[in-house]
């Protein structure tokens, strides 16, 4: 149940939206005006000083701001319900409650695998690992986001596998909880006129679409023809109002590419209002460690997406070098959590060692299972915020919480060991380090 206070909080929203609805650019400056005026001088001071820059400015946060204007109503209204208020403030607030109450980890948004399934077979990716005949039914995922909500988790994203394999399924998820946001990642392939409507009909699904690059760099790692069908995709997404992102995973072969200014317009041209970038995870007996970018690739790939998130009308994460604004490392429950086909419950995507499955315990259980207490009690896993991962960066500690807790791995076909996985991170951190002080230091005199 709603209490007084959110149900005046969710109208206050909702009414000063359809202000702005009418004609953003006339009544977004008078609504931060409005804003400044009847609230107290403490009361959010710094983001409202930021929003009101982006206004003044008019920068490219402003044209991003009028970008959501072009979506379709129905798709805008959800994303601002769900995603704003529901995920981010009445969940951040019952979330607190519950990490307090509870003596654990309780997450922003929840990651599960509506299936292993996959149609594509893509280098390094970590979904070819779980096998291919895996599912969580739509009872499960049901189940799930009831449990989450209890927590305050109003966030739901899709991995895999290619979730939309499930498409009717996660439609239904979406008509049975109106009130959650969805985002699923997706090689793009299976999205079509149909399921456009279907999408425009919930207004609460939002796809985040993989592309490694232009057509030469994506689709030698993503199979030929690829290119084409993403573009085909992006196409028919803008063409129906629908907001959609794009998810790059970087390595030492595609960063000059996916970093470009050309892929930035690109990506921008072809309607996509955010880019999440992933840097590549040497997970699984298979994975090939030569594609792990080299420091001063790195470094190269922190400094391109810093200077054109503050140029291009896109809202860009790097989540390997963006630690710095959550505090460090997200897993464990801290800001999200894992969930695969089979139901095991993993503190991360990318690290596939857990104790509990979701079909055993409940979500509230698996928070209080050992390897993500040993998250919880070890967050951050360092005081340099260019080196968050227990796994990638700090390989000691996963070696450690793994053996300590007696998490298992769960990759069914060819399980790793902790050790194997850490062997190929361990010559990475050592390398990566200097580099990580040197742009870290640098970070902090600019502050
Ligand atoms: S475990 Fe590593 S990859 Fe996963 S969220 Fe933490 S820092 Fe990121």
């Amino acid at each position: 149940m709603e209490s007084i206070k959110e149900q005046m909080q969710g109208f206050a929203i909702k009414q000063a939206l359809k202000y702005v609805e009418g004609n953003p650019e006339e009544n977004l400056p008078k609504l931060m005006a409005l804003v400044d005026r009847f609230s107290p001088a403490d009361w959010y001071a710094s983001q409202r000083s930021a929003v009101r820059e982006v206004i003044e400015k008019k920068n490219n946060w402003y044209q991003l701001i009028l970008k959501l204007y072009e979506l379709s109503p129905n798709v805008r209204r959800a994303f601002f319900q769900n995603f704003l208020f529901n995920a981010s403030l009445k969940g951040s607030a019952i979330q607190n409650e519950a990490k307090e109450r509870e003596g654990c980890n309780v997450p922003w948004a929840i990651l599960l695998d509506p299936t292993s399934a996959c149609n594509m077979h893509c280098t390094g990716c970590w979904a070819a690992e779980y096998g291919h005949l895996l599912n969580l039914s739509y009872e499960d995922i049901d189940s799930i986001i009831r449990q989450g909500k209890e927590l305050g988790v109003y966030m739901y994203i899709y991995t895999g596998g290619e979730p939309l394999v499930r498409k009717a399924d996660l439609i239904r998820l979406c008509e049975a909880h109106p009130d959650c946001e969805f985002l699923s990642f997706t090689n793009g392939t299976l999205i079509d006129e149909a399921f456009c409507n279907e999408m425009l009909r919930v207004g609460n699904f939002v796809p985040a679409i993989s592309l490694e690059g232009f057509e030469e760099a994506n689709d030698s790692r993503r199979g030929e023809g690829a290119f084409g069908k993403v573009k085909d995709a992006m196409a028919l997404l803008k063409a129906h109002r629908l907001p959609f992102g794009i998810s790059t995973c970087y390595t030492s072969r595609n960063f000059e590419d996916v970093t470009s200014e050309a892929f930035f317009d690109y990506m921008v041209d072809s309607g996509a209002l955010f880019a999440w970038f992933f840097h590549y995870m040497p997970v699984g007996n298979d994975a090939a460690p030569e594609l792990l970018p080299a420091p001063e690739q790195r470094a190269e790939v922190y400094r391109r997406i810093r200077a054109f998130r503050s140029s291009k009308p896109i809202f860009t994460l790097d989540f390997q070098n963006d630690a710095e604004y959550v505090g460090g490392c997200i897993a464990g429950g801290r800001n999200y959590l894992h969930i695969n086909a089979k139901g095991d419950v993993e503190p991360c995507v990318f690290i596939h060692y857990s104790n509990v499955n979701i079909h055993d315990c409940t979500l509230l259980d698996a928070l209080k299972s050992p390897i993500f207490m040993a998250y919880h009690d070890e967050q951050p896993f360092n005081g340099n915020m260019l080196r968050p991962c227990p796994m990638l960066e700090n390989p000691e500690c996963l070696r450690r919480m793994v053996k300590e807790t007696g998490a298992v791995n769960t990759d069914y076909q060819s399980p790793e060991s902790v050790d194997h996985l850490c062997d190929k991170t361990t010559p990475y951190a050592e390398r990566w380090k200097p580099t990580a002080d040197a742009l870290w230091n640098e970070g902090r005199k600019r502050a």
